[in-house]
């Protein structure tokens, strides 16, 4: 396309130190500065009431920050009402106008905009061949599946070449097995029109799946920004760590700190070799982490860390077998064991060496 070798503004959205309170007391979003590129895909992922609703709602207009600005390509969007701000939305209840055709429903968005009908049926077209429902224009929503009424609505949001397409738990209405090929074609349309979207999900393979980048909030923060590799690999802090995927945790104390090793004494009086994140200091009290497949039974190679663990419960998964150990005192220790490897003597009760490195033993905050 035209613009391919054109320099994206890096601040397409910009959140830049919004606060937001509903009753004037307390703030359910605090101090976000969040900058999101022009046709990036980035997804707000938190627990429920974490704030990410109350995000979106403002960058589309329908709340106002308690304080601080929002800008759309460079320009403050305070005074501009929604239907001026060229957003697209889906939302879960977001619903479509249940006595308009699928025709009408796409067609609204352009009439709001004084489209010249010839001009309105070509985006119309187009809109639907991307979401795979040509010729389905006279149908009423009732006459769709589930699925295809999310289509519908997704194809709604994006008939007008809208500057950014908010996202609001779009898929949460639909089983696991549309909801993950909706997932697919939801990222391949953006791949191929390259619109900004700012998604929000509480599933967090949903947001792995689908982003260029995922904004992690707990608390009204974001607690980090990052690529989904590199928010799965490096977790900034224990939440994080704790949120996204498997994590293996022991608590303890640091004895010493030397470069990008430190030394952990468990609450079990073991010591480790960990990797310090957030730890500054001897004598801090932290929360180690350690991803499922970072940990290897019965290691061929040497390891910076190597102990007895003993089986405790093993789940046979196909590809891979998932066991759970009692290890350093923590009995809830995940492995997974592929099941291409050499085959071990796994029974409950059986007891192996297991090692790992210390560069993936993340020493965090003890929260
Ligand atoms: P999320 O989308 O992450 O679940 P929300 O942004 O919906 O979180 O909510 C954040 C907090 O703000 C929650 O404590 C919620 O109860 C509160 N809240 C959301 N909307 C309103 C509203 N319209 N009036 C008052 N409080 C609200
Ligand atoms: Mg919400």
């Amino acid at each position: 396309s035209p613009g391919e070798n054109m320099a994206k503004n890096k601040e397409f959205v910009k959140f830049d130190n919004v606060d937001k309170s509903y009753d004037g007391k307390i703030l359910v979003v605090k101090g976000l500065n969040l900058d999101i590129e022009e046709g990036e895909f980035v997804t707000m992922l938190g627990p429920s009431g974490s704030g990410k609703t109350t995000c979106l709602m403002m960058l589309a207009g329908f709340e106002t920050p308690t304080h601080g600005e929002i800008y759309l390509d460079g320009k403050v969007i305070s005074n501009i009402p929604p239907h001026k701000r060229g957003i697209g939305m889906v939302f879960q209840n977001y619903a479509l106008f249940p006595h308009m055709t699928v025709y009408e429903n796409l067609a609204f968005p352009l009439r709001v905009r004084k489209i010249p009908k010839d001009e309105a049926d070509k985006k119309i077209d187009k809109a639907l061949s991307m979401v795979s429902l040509h010729g389905f224009e006279a149908r009423m929503p009732m006459q769709l599946s589930g699925g295809q009424q999310q289509r519908v609505a997704v194809a709604r949001s994006l008939v007008f070449d809208p500057q950014v397409v908010l996202m609001d738990e779009p898929l949460g209405a639909l089983d696991k097995n549309l909801r993950e090929s909706m997932q697919y074609e939801i990222k391949h349309i953006h791949e191929s029109i390259g619109v900004t979207v700012v998604y929000v999900t509480h599933d967090q393979t949903e947001a792995l799946t689908m982003s260029n980048r995922i904004a992690v909030f707990n608390d009204g923060k974001v607690q980090q920004l990052s690529s989904p590799d590199e928010l799965y690999e490096q977790p900034v802090n224990s939440f994080v760590a704790e949120f996204i995927g498997e994590n293996n945790k022991f608590s303890g104390q640091v004895m010493d700190i030397s470069g990008d090793k430190c030394k952990v004494k468990l609450d079990n009086g073991t010591e480790i070799l960990a990797n310090p994140i957030t730890v500054k200091v001897k004598g801090e009290k932290t929360k180690v982490s350690l991803r499922p497949e970072r940990a290897i039974i019965d290691p061929k190679d040497k390891m910076d860390n190597n102990h007895k663990g003993k089986i405790e419960e093993i789940i046979y998964h196909g590809d891979h077998t998932r066991l759970r150990v009692d290890l350093l005192g923590n009995k809830e220790f995940i492995l997974k064991v592929p099941n291409s490897t050499a085959r071990l003597d796994l029974k409950k009760g059986n007891e192996f060496n297991i090692g790992w490195n210390s560069v993936d033993c993340r020493a965090l905050d003890p929260k």
